[in-house]
């Protein structure tokens, strides 16, 4: 559909002649014979271009029949479009370099100069951009020139899925000058497809009169088979990124294994809980025979922040206040808790490696607590509990940047965790008294 330009329009206006007007048959000087008219979008403003249009004058040459267009005018704007080159390069270095979406790319041409296009319109001219830039990629010429210095070439492959369930694209690099020699979509893996590719790769080093020295892939085996039967001398290694990712597997297999056995170890945190928040409710029934309910304030008589502190109060009996000890023995509580339940961490970080060191961080907490005692006076609040069994730590290794990351977020999610304890007096404390 030709483009509809509003009628108030404000074009500039451009005459275009053809330079050479010698009849390219007979040597005669053209005439002009007729005008096109045409207006197109420049990043300057729109433009309408008038272009003479020249023939030869001598009815018996060939060249009477044939109109010969202003040589500039292709490289002003392509024929039959609405924008000029300008604008076209616009549009794909916004899309392909800085990745801007068809809309943004039409808001952005519409607010920043006045150009209004459909977002049909703009995904065409991307569309052509790429038929362009690949050619230009592919081009023989260019390729010799950007080879010209270099000996040996190292080629990779690699298929990867832009969308899930769609054909996969593979696509073919040369390594020494990080350039993609060509892409192309598969519907399947199959070998004598991929073979497809990697004789086209040898073609292409053969045109340029390259050695391939190396390939390099993820070894897949339609890549071990086709690169074995084109270039049966040239080595074939693993990418190094492919290789850390399958390395990576059985390390985490290993590392989930030693999650689950720490887990079983480390067990009874509810019956320490319990233990404590029982104590409490036996303390408080002992101190005042006033049912809980009547002893909270009405909502309206108090702001938001002690409500909540009243609703905390009637959750856990006794004030704590009263039993630093007890709390303590909970923050311990969930702060186990959060080092059982921390899935985090990857391959580099394994999270059952991040489980031991934290772990055996508590232990070591729990030994200074005891080794205190025993030397220490006697507190008065201190709470007995049952004891609880800890994993083996000798799988951790020694970490001090790991531990005390560790040890600030298990307390942290201690802090936060623990429903059960009012934290407002507590938040600043140590774990250990
Ligand atoms: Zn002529």
């Amino acid at each position: 559909m030709p483009y509809q330009w509003p009628e108030d329009t404000d074009f500039a206006y451009w005459e275009l002649d053809v330079l050479d007007r010698d009849c390219p048959h007979c040597g005669r000087m053209m005439h002009i014979c007729d005008h096109r008219y045409r207006r197109f979008h420049t990043l300057e403003g729109p433009v309408e271009m008038v272009c003479r249009l020249n023939h030869c004058p001598d009815r018996s040459c060939p060249g009477h029949a044939k109109t010969k267009s202003p040589e500039v005018e292709s490289m002003i704007a392509p024929p039959f479009w609405a924008i000029g080159w300008d604008v076209f390069c616009w549009i794909g270095h916004r899309r392909f370099s800085r990745h801007m979406s068809v809309t943004y790319i039409q808001s952005e041409l519409l607010d920043g100069f006045g150009i209004k296009l459909s977002h049909d319109a703009v995904s065409l001219y991307i569309e052509r951009y790429q038929l362009m830039l690949a050619a230009r990629q592919q081009d023989l010429q260019l390729l010799r020139e950007a080879y010209a210095g270099v000996e040996e070439i190292i080629l990779s492959i690699d298929g990867l899925q832009p969308e899930k369930g769609h054909e996969t694209l593979y696509v073919v690099r040369e390594l020494t000058q990080k350039r993609v020699w060509f892409a192309e979509s598969l519907l399947s893996g199959a070998a004598a497809e991929v073979q497809r590719l990697i004789v086209r790769a040898k073609e292409l080093a053969e045109q340029l009169g390259k050695k391939v020295v190396l390939w390099m892939s993820d070894k897949q085996d339609a890549f071990l088979t086709s690169i074995a039967a084109e270039f049966p001398d040239v080595p074939h290694r693993y990418c190094a990124n492919h290789f850390l990712r399958d390395v990576a597997k059985p390390v985490m297999e290993r590392d989930s294994h030693a999650k689950v056995q720490m887990r079983r170890k480390v067990r009874g945190l509810r019956n320490v809980e319990q233990t404590v928040l029982k104590r409490r409710r036996t303390a408080t029934q002992a101190a005042s025979p006033v049912p809980m309910a009547a002893a909270i304030e009405p909502p309206h008589a108090s702001s938001s922040g002690s409500i909540t502190a009243d609703t905390t109060k009637a959750q856990s009996p006794m004030d704590s206040a009263d039993d630093p000890g007890g709390d303590i023995v909970l923050d311990y509580c969930a702060a186990v808790r959060g080092i059982l339940n921390d899935d985090q961490g990857g391959p580099l970080d394994p999270p059952g490696l991040r489980m031991a060191t934290a772990l055996e961080e508590v232990q070591e907490s729990l030994q200074r607590n005891l080794n205190a005692k025993k030397g220490g006076p006697q507190k008065r609040n201190s709470v007995d509990c049952p004891s609880v069994s800890s994993g083996d730590s000798s799988m951790s290794a020694p970490n001090k940047k790991r531990s005390t990351n560790i040890s600030r977020t298990s307390r942290t999610s201690l802090r936060h965790s623990n429903q059960k304890t009012p934290d407002g007096k507590n938040g600043k404390r140590s774990l250990e008294p």
